[in-house]
């Protein structure tokens, strides 16, 4: 049986400040417990090396503004390079599996970056996705995000992409940063129904996570029949995670992980870095492994409101109701300067808590019978003057979409201050800025 790979990226020298939650110890205790139990010496676990994820890699999936060299990267770039080399060895066949356990996180980095939001600049996921449909031709993807957080990163980076299946189980939005990830938030006009959200309440345990993975998610996969399963493993729904409230153990991770089947799992938050990372990270490797993990015990009990199966499952019905029912609202508006078609228009507001800015965002979709839409995001970071903008044209885009792609970014330029092409049906990736023309990437 092939391996499952294994890559170690914890990020030494990045950190948003020494007392931060996102910090450097969260990987070592995981690394030691590792070694401790001798897991990396056995036969079906390979271990992998760090990369650097190229620029067009990154571009093709996130516009970086006001341009790649204006943000702090280094690290991050690490992060979502090493899913990569683990998405590369997925690709060739060498590996049955992966996990890879980089840091810094990324899900909350979305289409657009204009700073770091939720620890996140990039979204390891995300860039994953597109480099293995970019290489290896990979159509269908599922990416089920199981951190306790809303992976609103990747729902804002696949929302309109109908060959993408975004699953976001986490602890409600009304009780938890970033606010988002509600049951009617079902993906754009052209994939909707492709995102899904299912908030938890605070307390949700193992067995309630198990039945909503058996009940719903599992369902929804099937149905999809994706080529590849990606988890965005979050930690951080523990029962000592000192960010959250939720009362899911290490082999509740074990259980999520054996369930899923990730083809390839990313690691995302939890910040519990002794009492919970090394034990869950430990499970859902074993788990991965094909090992049995059901030994793998951490130190503390859970000491937090424990709800019971039976109030929960009435909750997730009554949620499952709600998703049903939404409907979508679509605000059309054929403004003078687009593309022939029909412009779908979405405006966004985002905040980005670890410098405390606000993004300003129009976004608009070309509405498409026959591929993911032309999509077309103005951003803006008030009280700043300059606007940026992303023009993407997705992958296996129709001629028309194409067309609209192209006709937006021939007209663009003078509006904006940089302006990001992100062809991915030809892999061109071209950036263009006011004061030094356009770099190809
Ligand atoms: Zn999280
Ligand atoms: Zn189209």
């Amino acid at each position: 049986m092939k391996p499952t790979g294994i890559l170690f990226f914890p990020a030494f020298d990045w950190s948003l400040g020494e007392t931060h939650p996102e910090r450097e110890e969260r990987l070592l205790y995981t690394q030691e417990q590792l070694f401790e139990e001798g897991i990396l010496d056995l036969p079906n676990i390979q271990q992998y090396a760090p990369g650097l994820a190229p620029m067009a890699e990154v571009l093709k999936t996130q516009g970086i503004f006001p341009s790649p060299q204006a943000q702090d990267l280094d690290a991050h770039l690490i992060a979502a390079g090493s899913a990569l080399v683990l998405g590369e060895a997925w690709g060739k066949g060498d590996i049955r599996n992966g996990f890879a356990l980089v840091r810094p996180p990324g899900h909350h980095a979305g289409a657009t970056v204009l700073g770091n939001r939720g620890f996140c600049t990039l979204n390891n996921e995300g860039i994953l996705v597109n480099y293995l449909r970019t290489h290896f031709g990979v159509k269908k993807i599922a990416i089920v995000d199981t951190d306790v957080h809303h992976g609103n990163g990747t729902q804002d980076i696949f929302y309109h992409d109908p060959n993408v299946l975004f699953i976001s189980l986490h602890q409600d939005g009304k009780t938890l940063y970033p606010g988002s990830g509600f049951t009617h938030e079902k993906g754009g006009p052209n994939a909707w129904g492709q995102t899904i959200n299912i908030p938890l309440p605070p307390g949700t345990g193992d067995e309630a996570f198990q039945y909503v993975l058996e009940t719903w998610v599992l369902p929804k996969i099937q149905e999809f029949n994706p080529e590849l399963v990606i988890n965005s493993a979050g930690q951080d729904n523990h029962f000592t995670d000192p960010l959250a409230s939720m009362n899911v153990s290490a082999q509740g991770y074990g259980k999520i992980t054996e369930l899923l089947k990730p083809d390839l799992a990313v690691l995302e938050g939890g910040y519990s870095i002794e009492g919970a990372l090394p034990y869950v990270n430990l499970a859902i490797l074993l788990a991965l492994a094909g090992q049995d993990y059901t030994n793998v015990r951490e130190p503390d009990q859970p000491r937090r409101p424990h709800i019971p199966l039976k109030t929960l499952k009435s909750y997730v019905s009554e949620l499952a109701y709600e998703y049903k029912q939404a409907e979508p609202q679509w605000n059309v508006r054929n403004e003078l300067y687009l593309p022939p078609g029909e412009w779908i228009y979405l405006p966004h507001s985002i905040y980005y808590d670890t410098e405390g800015f606000q993004e300003i965002r129009h976004d608009r979709v070309r509405r498409c019978r026959h591929c993911g839409g032309t999509v077309f995001i103005e951003s803006r970071r008030p009280p700043e003057p300059a606007k940026f903008a992303l023009v993407r044209i997705p992958f296996q885009a129709c001629p028309e979409c194409a067309q609209a792609g192209y006709d937006l970014w021939d007209t663009l330029g003078g509006r904006y201050q940089a302006v990001l092409l992100q062809d991915q049906d030809r892999n061109r990736i071209e950036f263009w800025q006011a004061d030094q023309g356009v770099t190809a990437f």
